[in-house]
């Protein structure tokens, strides 16, 4: 139990532009009737300069293709017509004035994390941006422009040669792309920004006709607008996004407190204490998990465990000291029964234990939901003994204060409150899915009880429209889809699952 971030557990458990400004499309819609069915005869003919890979239904490749589009063991039964792997955004824009002429629906994935598969629909193209991998830092202006398949990991590695940092997600392999468009609680998100999306400055989007376009405050500013959380329903392809940075602390020092779930109480009141006392450069969470050395005949509240974890983004142990200081004298962290007050952590040791397969949890199977709440307590108390019945022992819930707000009112992202609950069933064997996601869904209809909003990119949406709305303001959701109707009348992007 000795390394635990929000992701080290998730995942243990388990071109160039066609041109700087507008390239303007020859595709037009015709057949305002909607999407009709794909075509039957061969596209790459007739992907006129499409240089990427494509494959199709009936492709021997198809079904490992199909399946490596997303990240989990647990793929959806949805079934593209075509998967197409462009090298550039040009080729997007090529791909997407194929499928409007041919009225078919285009979704997109940059790394296919969404652990429902979002990406993966039963209809149309699927674009898949994996060779979208570029990086170009202005160090300077504090900016860089990165492509949405870049991992993070590889972002901040790329950063780190000019001292800047960005709050990627906390697993090394989650991209930039669906991760930062559909919100993105990242490392030291309290001090950069709040959420990752509230620092893109604009992008390169590929719309509904082919066109490509420079997003930015001054050019087309509702689709930047949307680019800030309205991930999921995008009237449009992002090939670039444009970021804010920030300078890179050199170093990261944790604190960890482990109490067994019986001891909920006091584990609850020492986070609150820290959240209390936190600086912004503090990232709080609270990582409720099975304990592998209770013996099998403890209690269940012996058996389930809590860790009270603060991480705190300096440059030396002395600028971390005094919240480190401060946390340790709490005199709840006494009751722990595992301390670990000052432990000197690094980018790259986060990231690579977030990899760390052998610590048995495996590349399972994976369900998530998740609730923000401005009742932490109750509502943690509300899932705890459900969280108790977990039919895995890598399932886990993730809570995690936040110390600045998570909405800048600048973007669509607009339904949260003071704290994240995340939950996420992670599971081996196939024959357990049922008990799993039923499990999932228990835990869900507690929480809920607390909820003030969802976070979109770890949702169930297909199963629930009504719950991708409340992943977003009333006022958000109506602008959201006014956008969408602007840039994509005839539907041509894929919308929320759930949705259309
Ligand atoms: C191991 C793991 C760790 C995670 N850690 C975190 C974390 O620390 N913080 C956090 O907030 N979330 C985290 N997540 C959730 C993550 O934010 C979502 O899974 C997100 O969707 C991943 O981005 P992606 O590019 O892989 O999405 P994909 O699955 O590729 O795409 C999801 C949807 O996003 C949209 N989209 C993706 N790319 C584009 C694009 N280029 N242009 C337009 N639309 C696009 C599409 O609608 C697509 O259907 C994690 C997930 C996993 C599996």
């Amino acid at each position: 139990m000795k390394t635990i971030s929000r992701r080290n557990i998730l995942i243990a458990s388990m071109a160039g532009l066609a041109s700087g400004s507008a390239w303007l499309s020859a595709c037009s819609r015709t057949d305002t009737g909607g999407v009709a069915t794909a075509p039957r005869s061969t596209p790459r003919a007739r992907i006129d300069g499409f240089r990427g890979r494509i494959i199709e239904k009936g492709d021997a490749a198809y079904e490992s293709w199909r399946q490596g589009m997303v990240w989990q063991m647990r793929k959806p039964d949805r079934f593209p017509e075509m998967i197409l792997r462009p090298v550039d955004t040009g080729d997007v824009a090529a791909a997407v004035r194929f499928a409007c002429g041919a009225g078919m629906k285009v979704s997109m994935r940059s790394g296919g994390h969404n652990i429902w598969g979002a990406s993966l629909r039963d209809e149309g193209m699927l674009i898949d941006l994996a060779n979208f991998k570029q990086v170009d830092v202005q160090p300077d202006a504090g900016t860089a422009r990165i492509g949405p398949s870049m991992w993070a990991r590889d972002i901040m590695a790329a950063l780190e040669k000019h001292d800047q940092a960005f709050p990627v997600a906390h697993c090394a392999t989650v991209p930039l792309g669906g991760y930062a468009l559909g919100g993105g609680l990242g490392l030291n998100g309290d001090e950069w920004g709040g959420m990752a999306c509230n620092n893109i400055l604009g992008g390169t989007v590929v719309t509904a006709e082919g066109e490509v376009l420079r997003v930015g405050e001054k050019s087309h500013p509702d689709l930047l607008w949307a680019m800030r959380g309205g991930g999921g329903a995008l009237p449009g392809v992002v090939t670039e996004l444009h970021l804010k940075t920030y300078r890179r602390p050199a170093n990261v020092f944790s604190a960890t407190y482990v109490f067994p779930l019986a001891l909920l109480d006091i584990a609850l009141d020492l986070l609150d204490e820290i959240v209390a006392l936190s600086p912004a450069n503090t990232e709080l969470l609270a990582l409720m998990l099975h304990n592998p050395q209770a013996p099998p005949d403890a209690p269940p509240d012996m058996r389930k465990a809590i860790a009270v974890r603060a991480q705190i983004y300096a440059d030396s142990l002395d600028g971390a000291h005094s919240t480190l200081d401060a946390i340790a004298a709490i005199p709840a962290a006494d009751q722990s029964v595992v301390s670990m007050p000052a432990v000197a952590e690094s980018f790259e040791k986060l990231f690579s234990d977030s990899m760390d397969w052998r610590r048995g949890f495996g590349f399972g199977r994976f369900a998530v939901e998740n609730a923000w709440t401005n009742d932490r307590a109750e509502a943690v108390r509300g899932i705890a003994a459900e969280f108790m019945k977990a039919p895995a022992g890598h399932s886990h819930v993730v809570v995690q204060p936040k110390l600045a707000p998570a909405i800048d009112g600048n973007g669509a992202f607009s339904a949260a409150g003071n704290t994240y609950i995340g939950i996420y069933g992670v599971w081996n064997d196939g024959d357990t899915d049922d008990a799993n996601v039923a499990w999932l869904n228990r835990m869900c209809s507690s929480l809920d009880k607390h909820a003030v909003g969802h976070y979109i990119n770890e949702i169930n949406a297909a199963n629930d429209p009504d719950r991708v709305k409340a992943c977003y303001s009333t006022e958000n959701w109506k602008r959201l889809r006014d956008i969408r109707n602007h840039w994509d009348p005839e539907n041509l992007f894929h919308d929320f699952p759930g949705v259309s």
